[in-house]
């Protein structure tokens, strides 16, 4: 299962969370530890490829 980070805005820390790509893509992503649904997406080397999209 692939991993994606976020930032947690309630815990002011940034959050790794085991995810299906198709739970990631409907947005289902909410911090482990308080719940939060808010989480901002931290672009990095998690996500396999790159598509540009302008
Ligand atoms: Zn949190």
């Amino acid at each position: 299962m692939p991993l994606y980070e976020y930032f947690c805005d309630k815990c002011q820390k940034e959050v790794t969370i085991p995810m299906t790509i198709s739970e990631h893509e409907k947005g289902n992503a909410a911090c482990p530890e308080c719940g939060n649904r808010t989480l901002k997406p931290l672009v990095g080397a998690f996500f396999p490829k790159t598509s540009r999209k302008s």
